[in-house]
């Protein structure tokens, strides 16, 4: 499987998404809960129990710091009084006094200081009372304290009012209602607040997931149906990005698979007309010289060898075909094994050049053999290995005219040792160069029966290719051919 760089945002970077906008999610609800809390509250206490919000809150010291600026019924409409006061004494009370004290002394925590003066304009709450005290004393006569009962006071008294009361009591389920209200509803908005938030990332998440997901799926679905054209597009996160990538890398290797496939089915169909063509000439040939001896009734002895030598050639070349064609099958076999033993490959290449040593200096061809000085010790099939030197060999004299240099070379590097075979004469096309490896590939398209069987160089790439070699060819007509052959150490 090809390895892709990754691409895209990664699904991890969704699962840290999801566990930040959880936390503000969390945060954004509680923040809501909480004000509504406390709007819902102070609406409750500004509707039930006080008319103003700041004397609720603070209390006296809420009021004025002028008397005549002070509005007497705010104070009665907000659960206070106003005590009058003459020589410390109450004389009179605006509104409903809630404490019993008629009389105060210095010793009134609060209301004097250590000197017996009173802390005019001041807000006072009285150690352990109910309530907040403002004092005015602008008058020459009288001394005014204003007394607003303090906030939890008149809250828990409202409670226990209502909790005392009867169940069925219009006023005991109005309050019911508005419990509910000042504290449930907060809730259940912050836990609404809460899934809408969550619910909306959770959409957006798996909306952005199940598109490429869908176009995966089709994507998948058309190829299992056969369109070998069912790339998909789109972008995502890394992980769906790659999985793309790796289906239309599939696609691509499946495609490369079925086109060779085809190409193969192909060249077997062209080798199979290519073989018949090859055999059927030389058989046509015994055919006619061996009807000619059967038929011809005066034939002399000396023209009926002649008819039998032609028969004896063309035998030697259906031989040669059928044994070139079973070498190639051969190594075509996935299941083929060289025949390895380790040996120097210097010694080999004498070896094979030897063979041919009387064609070459029988055709006049100029041997130039270069070889490295020191052994080379290589593992190889020296069998095959010779079929694959011997046919370049065997090439250069067939194919080339006299007196051509053929120049053997052997040179050991780091990794890889390099034989070339070369020669100087007629050369290649380019447009045949090419494909010269491949089987049946010849110069003379003419097939005619004198060539070789065009299964000669294929035979030497698939033994190089065996040895996880390559083999190469640099030509130019009229100048020669240069075969080069990389074999790994
Ligand atoms: P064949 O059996 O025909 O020799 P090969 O595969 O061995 O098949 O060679 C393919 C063709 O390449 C030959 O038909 C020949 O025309 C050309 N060829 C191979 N080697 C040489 C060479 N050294 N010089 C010129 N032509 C060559």
């Amino acid at each position: 499987m090809k390895i892709f760089k990754k691409k895209g945002k990664s699904f991890t970077g969704l699962f840290v998404r999801t566990f930040f906008v959880s936390i503000i999610a969390v945060i954004v609800s509680i923040m809501i809960c909480i004000g509504l809390l406390y709007n819902n509250f102070w609406g409750f206490i500004t509707e039930k129990l006080y008319t103003d919000k700041d004397i609720a809150m603070h209390g006296a010291s809420a009021l004025p710091d002028s008397f005549k600026d002070l509005d007497k019924e705010k104070v009665l409409r907000n659960n206070g009084w106003i005590e009058i006061l003459q020589d410390n004494k109450v004389i009179d009370v605006i509104g409903e006094k809630k404490d019993d004290t008629v009389l105060y002394n210095s010793n009134l925590l609060g209301y004097m200081n250590e000197n017996g003066e009173f802390y005019f304009g001041n807000t006072i709450e009285p150690i352990g009372s109910d309530y907040t005290v403002k004092v005015y004393d602008e008058e020459l006569k009288y001394t005014y304290l204003v007394k607003i009962p303090r906030f939890d006071v008149v809250l828990n008294n409202y409670v226990d009012k209502m909790l005392a009361i009867d169940l069925e009591d219009q006023e005991y389920k109005e309050f019911e209602k508005i419990t509910i209200k000042v504290i449930f509803m907060p809730i259940l908005i912050g836990i609404i607040t809460f899934i809408a938030i969550i619910g909306i990332h959770i959409f957006l998440a798996i909306k952005s997931i199940k598109k490429p997901l869908a176009k995966i799926q089709t994507g998948i679905d058309e190829f299992a149906n056969g369109n070998m054209e069912a790339k998909i597009d789109f972008y995502s996160y890394s992980e769906l990005n790659n999985i793309k990538d790796n289906f239309n890398y599939m696609i691509d290797k499946v495609n490369k698979i079925e086109k060779e496939r085809l190409k193969s089915e192909e060249s077997k169909k062209d080798m199979i007309r290519d073989i018949s063509h090859d055999i059927k000439t030389p058989i046509t040939s015994i055919l006619g010289y061996s009807k000619a001896i059967i038929e011809k009734e005066n034939m002399s002895e000396e023209e009926r060898d002649i008819y039998l030598g032609y028969i004896h050639n063309k035998t030697i070349r259906i031989d040669y075909l059928i044994n070139e064609l079973f070498k190639f099958v051969e190594l075509d076999n996935i299941n083929y094994k060289l025949d390895k033993g380790e040996r120097d490959y210097i010694e080999f290449i004498r070896e094979v050049v030897l063979l041919h040593y009387k064609d070459i200096e029988d055709k006049n061809f100029i041997l130039d053999l270069d070889l490295c000085e020191k052994d080379i010790l290589l593992d190889f099939d020296d069998k095959n290995m010779e079929r694959a030197i011997s046919n370049l060999i065997v090439n250069s004299i067939k194919y080339n005219d006299e007196e051509t240099t053929l120049k053997i070379s052997v040179e050991e590097y780091k990794n890889e040792i390099i034989t070339i075979i070369e020669d100087n004469g007629i050369g290649i096309e380019e447009e045949i160069s090419n494909r010269i490896f491949e089987e049946f590939v010849r110069v003379d398209t003419s097939r005619n029966s004198e060539g070789g069987s065009g299964l000669g160089l294929a035979i030497t790439k698939k033994i190089v290719e065996l040895h996880n070699g390559s083999i190469s060819l640099e030509s130019k007509v009229g100048k020669g051919s240069k075969f080069i052959i990389k074999l790994p150490k």
